[in-house]
């Protein structure tokens, strides 16, 4: 009786695998952004998801949950159904979250399968529009002067804003007024009805207000300067020597997403990094999608090993910690 029972129950797990690799997809996808809606990752996941629907031929449904610096919603993802209806668009903090948290339901190199790299996005140093600095020089004034109570915009722990404000505090050795949001998109309207003095995020959501006149900004985070961003000089060259990031972004299933499905899944992410609209989107948003061969996900694997292993050694002598 048993055996017949583990027998049929194999039968049945190889019927349910093998249909859904075959026909997948059948209904809509939900891909989970980590953080509010308009704000950065949600702008990306919705250019994303919208290209690779043509390719996949259902909607891709973008769900946000944000919450945790983005942890909450990598963890339910984690435990979500793998069947290729579930992922989870997250970046860089998929690589930070592991040091800075000291208990994390989900483990990002066990828990999931890797679709493939996005997009690697610079960031932008930015002050509320009436912020009393005309450059970074100033800016760094002002703290010296108002220490504590400059107040900083950020996503929480985990988040792009929260490491690029712990690199940014330990470089100018001042600890600022941190004030979370569930986005930097709720951070940003924020920063628009001057009601917090900084922020930094990614130029996928600060671009539209710079060229707009609507918020002041001092630099970019990148090695080099950003080509729709032209004017902006780099962290280091205004004056924070070495001072350096960008958000990776990937994409995620849940760990025993069917081999095939995620095949599939990849295809469609490589083909919507190369439709024009996207290109032309993030390019308006001073970014651009991976070469084709990082939208893999043995890319995303080695990013996230390389990236959890890079930011270890410099989160543990910030000593910052969440749990
Ligand atoms: N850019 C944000 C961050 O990680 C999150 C978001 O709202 O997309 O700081």
């Amino acid at each position: 009786m048993r055996k017949w029972l583990l027998a049929a129950a194999g039968i049945l797990a190889l019927g349910i695998s093998g249909a859904s690799a075959q026909n997948y997809p059948t209904r809509n996808i939900t891909l989970v952004i980590p953080f509010a809606a308009g704000g950065p990752t949600d702008t990306v996941g919705r250019l994303v998801a919208e290209a690779m629907s043509k390719s996949l031929g259902q909607q891709v449904i973008i769900e946000n949950l944000a919450g945790a610096g983005g942890t909450r919603a990598a963890g339910q993802v984690a435990k979500a159904t793998p069947d290729g209806y579930t992922l989870l668009l997250h970046h860089i903090g998929m690589s930070t979250a592991p040091t800075l948290y000291r208990k994390l339901a989900y483990n990002p190199l066990n828990d999931f399968e890797y679709v493939g790299l996005v997009t690697d996005a610079p960031m932008s140093l930015i002050a509320r529009l009436n912020f009393e600095a005309k450059d970074l020089k100033g800016v760094l004034e002002y703290i010296a002067k108002n220490k504590e109570k400059t107040s900083y915009a950020n996503a929480g722990i985990g988040s792009a804003s929260h490491l690029c404000g712990m690199l940014f505090q330990a470089a100018v050795k001042q600890q600022l007024n941190t004030v979370n949001y569930n986005g930097t998109g709720p951070a940003m309207n924020d920063i628009l009805g001057g009601h917090v003095d900084l922020m930094c995020d990614q130029t996928t959501n600060t671009t539209g207000q710079i060229k707009g006149g609507k918020v002041k900004a001092f630099a970019v985070t990148t090695k080099a300067r950003v080509k729709n961003l032209p004017e902006l000089p780099t962290m280091d060259q205004a004056g924070l020597a070495g001072f350096e990031v960008a958000v990776w972004h990937g994409i995620y299933a849940p760990k025993g997403t069917p081999k095939d499905v995620v095949a599939k899944l990849t295809d469609a992410l490589q083909k919507a990094l190369k439709d024009p609209k996207v290109i032309e989107s993030f390019a308006n948003l001073g970014t651009e999608p991976v070469p084709q061969d990082q939208a893999t996900g043995a890319a995303l694997v080695a990013k996230l090993k390389t990236e959890i292993e890079k930011w270890r050694p410099l989160i543990q002598s910030a000593g910052v910690y969440a749990d």
